[in-house]
């Protein structure tokens, strides 16, 4: 589902926190959004799902359109269309069994018993978790699993756009990977539209198409990951570090004239400058 913010402007009261925001995020592809704290990136999220509405211009969600003081009709199918994963969702939980906190969302919509359970298992196969989970307390799972156990949550309804809103805080290394290998394979498998707000670039480079860099409201630039994130001292100007892969390769360019290509992943980076080397 493609999104399309037409000259969008939001304000908190007198307060304009998004100015003339005119981008287009493709469907089917994984983007990410950057900038600093407080640069936008949650308002701009939240604009999305009708959470929020525009001060000015108009939001496009597949075909709603989401404009300044409209009642959205159907506001339902759009929450159905576009999942929100905040930060710290496991923090929500609050039913005794992994199988009632995936199934609460459903249970408001009154679904058949029979095809809630057979939605619930789905979604828990989604996230690579299975049935032996359905009965666990979902407050004894590790940090990872709840999150996953949260994304599956908001799979249940069948999104086709979901959206993180920094999803690593409070993750260590192993569920970083095992998110990421998710998040692929949600875009990969399932074909959805997903969009990342993060400020941790390392992460963000091994996962997204796309890039938005935000400051001050403002995107001041946005493309294919490799052009936005190679420009290491324009993402600095804006309190963005870029990827450390990125800064290496850089570095190796600068100092020894070596031009190594730009790689996501470490292991082809050093394939790469042992090839150069040989
Ligand atoms: P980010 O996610 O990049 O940290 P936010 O979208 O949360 O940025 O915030 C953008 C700006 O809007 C900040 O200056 C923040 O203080 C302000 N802001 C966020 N939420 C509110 C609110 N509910 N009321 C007033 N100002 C807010």
């Amino acid at each position: 589902m493609e999104i399309k913010f037409n000259h969008v402007s939001f304000s908190y009261g007198s307060k304009e926190v998004l100015s003339d925001i005119d981008i287009v995020i493709p469907k089917s592809k994984i983007t990410g959004i950057v900038g600093k704290s407080g640069s936008g990136k949650t308002t701009l999220i939240q604009l999305i799902n009708g959470l929020l509405l525009p001060t000015s211009g108009s939001v496009e969600v597949g075909s709603f359109v989401l404009e300044p003081n409209k009642k959205i009709n159907n506001i339902n199918a759009l929450r159905f269309d576009v999942g929100m994963v905040f930060q710290f969702p496991e923090e929500q939980f609050f039913h005794t069994t992994v199988s009632k906190e995936i199934g609460f969302g459903l249970e408001q919509f009154n679904y058949k018993r029979d095809k809630k359970d057979e939605r619930i298992r789905e979604a828990l196969k989604m996230v690579g978790l299975n049935d032996s989970y359905l009965e666990r307390d979902p407050f004894s799972l590790s940090n990872g699993e709840k999150r996953k156990i949260a994304i599956a949550s908001i799979l249940i309804f069948n999104p086709k756009v979901i959206i993180f809103d920094e999803p690593t805080i409070g993750l260590d290394f192993e569920s970083k990977k095992s998110f990421i290998r998710l998040v692929k394979l949600l875009k990969k498998r399932y074909n959805k539209t997903i969009i990342i707000s993060s400020h941790d670039t390392d992460f963000l480079h091994s996962l997204v198409d796309n890039v938005i860099v935000l400051n001050k409201g403002k995107v001041v630039f946005s493309g294919d990951k490799y052009e936005v994130f190679k420009q290491e001292k324009r993402l600095r100007k804006y309190g963005v570090l870029a990827p450390k892969l990125i800064s290496f390769s850089n570095k190796v360019l600068e100092k020894k004239k070596i031009k190594i290509g730009y790689r996501d992943e470490i292991n082809d980076l050093i394939k790469d400058i042992y090839r150069y080397v040989k």
